[in-house]
C-alpha cells in the first residue's frame, strides 16, 4: 500500500448554487484539491468523495459517511477539503473530528484557505483561530436563513410590498422597490375588465372579447417589456376566465396590499388560505387603479363559495392538454365523466378537444404504459403500487388530438389534427 491514501471531499449545496459562486463549483473544488495533492504529495492513491445537493449542517451525506466509513476501516489516512465548512459546519462536531477522532485513528486533515494542516498545527493558537473560523461558520449557517426570513417577516408587518415581481397594472418605483407605480398601458386593461363586468359581462366573456380582439395577456405586456421570457403552452397567450376572476378580486387595484393570506399546516405542505380577519392589510399604500366603489360593486355579484364536491377532480386532471391549442384539459364529472378543451367553447376554437371520456382514457393509458413497460422489460418488476407512480411521469395523453409523452423531451405519440 501507497504511503498515503488521500480523499479529497467536494461537497455543493442548494445554497452555494443559490450564489452561483463559481468558485465552489464541483469542478473547481476537484481541480483545485487534486492540483494541491499532485504538487504535494508523492506516494498516494487518490479517493473522491462527493456530495452534490447537500448542507453542510449535518453528516446525513451519502459521501461524507461512505469517507468516514473507509476512514474507520484504515483505508483513508489523509483527507483534504478546500475549508473547513465543505466538510462540516457545526462547530461541535467538526471541532470533535479535528481534535479527538482524526488524531485517535492517526488521519491527517487539511484545509486549503484554512492553511490548515492537522500535521503541522499542535498547540494551543492554532485551535484559538480553527475554533474562530468554525464558530463564525457556525454561526453563519444557522443565522443566515432565520436573518432572511425575519426581515421579510417585518418588512411584510411595515406593509410593504415584498414580492419580486409586480401585479399586472402595476411597475415598481425605480427609486424604491418596495413602492408600486400605475403602469398605463397595463391599468387601461384592468380598467375595461372592471366596466364590463358592470354593464354584466361574465368572466368568460371577457376572456372570450379579448381574445377574439387581441387584447395583450399580462404575460405578453411583461414579454414586451423585457421581463420574463416565458414561452406560451400552445401558439399564444389566451385570457381565460381565472385570469379575469383573479384580476377582479384582487385588492391591490383599490390601493391596498394584502399579506399573510396564506399559511401552510406544515413545513413543505400545500398553502392554505386563512380567515379573513387573519390577513395582514395595508390600505392606501399606493395609487388606486379602480375606484373602492366600483370594487364594492363587483364583489356584490362575486365570492360565492364554490362547493368543492361540486367540483370533484380525477387523477389525470393537470396531465392531459389539449393537442391544438396546449391547453390543460378540464374534468367534467357525472354520468360519463369527460375531459374537454375550454378554448372550444370560450374562445370558439372549433378544433379542441370537445369531449374524451374519461374512462376511456384511463383505459388507453394503462395500455400505453403496459405497451411501454414490456417493451422495456420491466413489466415484471413492477407492482401495482410502483404502476401508480408511474402515472405521475404522464405529462400528456393522445387520442382524440391529445398527446402522450412519456418524459419530458420524448414523445410517443403526436397530434392527429
Ligand atoms: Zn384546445
Amino acid at each position: 500500500m501507497k504511503r498515503y491514501q488521500i480523499a479529497i471531499y467536494i461537497r455543493l449545496s442548494k445554497e452555494d448554487d443559490r450564489c452561483k459562486e463559481e468558485s465552489n463549483s464541483i469542478t473547481m473544488q476537484r481541480s483545485l484539491l487534486e492540483r494541491y495533492v499532485k504538487d504535494h504529495f508523492a506516494d498516494y492513491d487518490l479517493h473522491e468523495f462527493c456530495d452534490d445537493g447537500y448542507t453542510g449542517t449535518n453528516f446525513e451525506r451519502p459521501g461524507v459517511q461512505d469517507m468516514l466509513e473507509r476512514v474507520r476501516n484504515n483505508e483513508i489516512n489523509c483527507i483534504i477539503v478546500k475549508d473547513f465548512s465543505r466538510f462540516a459546519r457545526d462547530y461541535i462536531e467538526l471541532g470533535s473530528y479535528l481534535e479527538q477522532i482524526f488524531p485517535f485513528l492517526g488521519v491527517r486533515f487539511i484545509s486549503l484557505n484554512d492553511k490548515y494542516d492537522s500535521d503541522n498545527y499542535q498547540g494551543s493558537i492554532a485551535d484559538i483561530d480553527v475554533n474562530f473560523k468554525n464558530l463564525v461558520y457556525d454561526l453563519y449557517s444557522k443565522d443566515l436563513s432565520g436573518k432572511v426570513r425575519s426581515a421579510l417577516a417585518v418588512r411584510k408587518e411595515q406593509g410593504q410590498y415584498v414580492s419580486g415581481n409586480s401585479p399586472f397594472g402595476y411597475e415598481k418605483d425605480p427609486k424604491d422597490r418596495h413602492a408600486l407605480l400605475i403602469a398605463g398601458d397595463e391599468a387601461e386593461v384592468v380598467r375595461r375588465i372592471y366596466s364590463l363586468t358592470v354593464e354584466g359581462y361574465t368572466a368568460s366573456e371577457i376572456a372570450r372579447l379579448f381574445n377574439e380582439t387581441h387584447v395583450k395577456t399580462p404575460i405578453e405586456f411583461k414579454m414586451e417589456k423585457g421581463k420574463t421570457s416565458r414561452i406560451p403552452k400552445g401558439n399564444r397567450f389566451m385570457w381565460t376566465a381565472s385570469t379575469i376572476c383573479q384580476i377582479l378580486r384582487n385588492e391591490i387595484y383599490i390601493g391596498s396590499i394584502v399579506q399573510k393570506k396564506y399559511e401552510k399546516d406544515f413545513v413543505g405542505g400545500k398553502n392554505h388560505i386563512k380567515p379573513r380577519e387573519e390577513w395582514l392589510v395595508s390600505y392606501g399604500h399606493h395609487e388606486p387603479i379602480i375606484d373602492r366603489k366600483v370594487f364594492d360593486k363587483v364583489q356584490e355579484g362575486r365570492g360565492k363559495k364554490r362547493n368543492p364536491k361540486r367540483h370533484p377532480t380525477h387523477p389525470l386532471t393537470g396531465k392531459l392538454v389539449c393537442g391544438c391549442c396546449s391547453r390543460n384539459l378540464s374534468y367534467r364529472a357525472g354520468l360519463n365523466p369527460y375531459f374537454t378543451c375550454k378554448n372550444r367553447y370560450s374562445n370558439a376554437m372549433d378544433h379542441c378537444v370537445d369531449k374524451a371520456n374519461a374512462m376511456f382514457l384511463e383505459q388507453y393509458i394503462l395500455l400505453m404504459m403496459q405497451d411501454k413497460l414490456e417493451t422495456e422489460g420491466e413489466l415484471e418488476r413492477l407492482t401495482k403500487d410502483m404502476i401508480d407512480r408511474y402515472i405521475d411521469k404522464i405529462v400528456v395523453c393522445d387520442e382524440q388530438r391529445i398527446e402522450i409523452f412519456w418524459k419530458e423531451n420524448s414523445k410517443v405519440c403526436g397530434c392527429r389534427s
